[in-house]
């Protein structure tokens, strides 16, 4: 049994809106991941079984381990071009905006989202959203958006419409949003749903394979690299801490993507519950965090690198230098153990 999580107006009201709507716009956060896309493609899919004219529009590029998913090359990236996505959202008689919170999340685009007349509804899992949607669909405590767009279109009626592409889309997003069902993973409802994606013939063995055995040589190189190298482990805190600066970025020929994940893997040593992972980009230090256990990492993240997320995965950024991100997380550090 899958229970009614999803508030009965919002799914109403949101129905009506998609009744009436002929163009539609789709739009996630800046640097998508794969809830990101996987949830945005899904609906995609989904609208084009209703003939709706619906464009997806992402602020940056996708990662490269997700160019395999079936409507990726119809995805506009604004960066590449933002005329268009602006002409967009200005026609759009509808916006869903998924997987994000708060305006700022789209960067750049924020604010011709912000200005763009159409109706908007955003069906996201992150706290505390922000008041800038018609109907706000806004649901913690579930996994990922992904799990998210099932339930909604379910919900609607439209169970029979989830086509083979569109239960593809939703069970990567769900998957890549639990760590492949390694966190956040325990109701048993995600179950029941991917019983149902199996049963539009979706293959979850080769998905998982399309996502995380498709990694580059350098990737691998750039992991040992800063694993032996790297890594420091803070035991009386149960913490590590990986650093990657914008030379060594070079020096490994990084792609986007190739650290994808990376802040996950001092979480398999023995004792170590909070991990954090630092990245130079081209101005800011770009943090991520996880955790295990009820440590709130999205509390850490807000509390001193501007940022937030879900209890134990989160991000956030910091303006300087990297050793200054570095030297602040080692000052504050202590104070979340006393
Ligand atoms: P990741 O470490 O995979 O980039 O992000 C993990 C989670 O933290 C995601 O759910 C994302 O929404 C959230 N997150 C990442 N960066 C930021 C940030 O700068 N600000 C906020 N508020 N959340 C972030
Ligand atoms: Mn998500």
């Amino acid at each position: 049994m899958i229970t009614k999580i999803i508030t009965e107006e919002h799914i109403q009201k949101a129905k009506k809106y998609v009744g009436y709507a002929d163009k539609i716009v789709i739009i996630t956060h800046l640097s998508p991941d794969g809830d990101a896309i996987g949830s945005s493609l899904a609906l995609y899919h989904f609208l084009q079984e209703l003939d709706k004219q619906v464009n997806v529009i992402i602020p940056n590029a996708f990662p490269d381990f997700l160019k395999w998913m079936k409507g990726i090359n119809d995805i506009l990236v604004y960066e590449d071009f933002p005329d268009i996505a602006v002409e967009l959202l200005a026609a759009a008689e509808l916006i869903f905006c998924l997987d994000f919170n708060e305006p700022k999340r789209v960067g750049d685009l924020a604010p011709a989202l912000l200005d763009a007349p159409g109706k908007k509804v955003m069906i996201d899992h992150h706290l505390n959203p922000g008041k800038f949607c018609n109907v706000t669909m806004s649901y913690p405590e579930i996994s990922s958006t992904g799990e998210m767009i099932f339930r909604f279109i379910c919900r609607m009626g439209y169970f029979e419409l989830i086509n083979k592409y569109c239960a593809e889309s939703i069970y990567t997003a769900m998957m890549t949003d639990t760590g492949a069902f390694t966190y956040n993973s325990n109701s048993p409802e995600i179950y029941s749903i991917i019983k149902e994606l199996l049963g539009k013939g979706i293959n979850k063995d080769e998905i998982y394979a399309k996502v995380y055995n498709n990694y580059s040589p350098e990737r691998f190189r750039l992991m040992g690299y800063l694993l032996y190298e790297k890594m420091k482990i803070y035991p009386e805190y149960k913490t590590a801490l990986i650093t990657l600066s914008g030379e060594e970025i070079k020096r490994f020929n990084c792609k986007k993507g190739d650290t994808e994940g990376f802040v996950n893997i001092p979480l398999s040593i023995k004792d170590i519950m909070f991990s954090v992972f630092m990245r130079e980009d081209e101005n800011l230090i770009k943090l991520s965090f996880r955790s295990v256990g009820d440590f709130a990492s999205n509390i850490f993240a807000s509390d001193n690198f501007n940022g937030g997320g879900h209890l134990n995965a989160s991000g956030g950024e910091f303006q300087g230098k990297i050793e200054e991100a570095v030297s602040l997380f080692e000052k504050v550090l202590p104070n979340y153990f006393q």
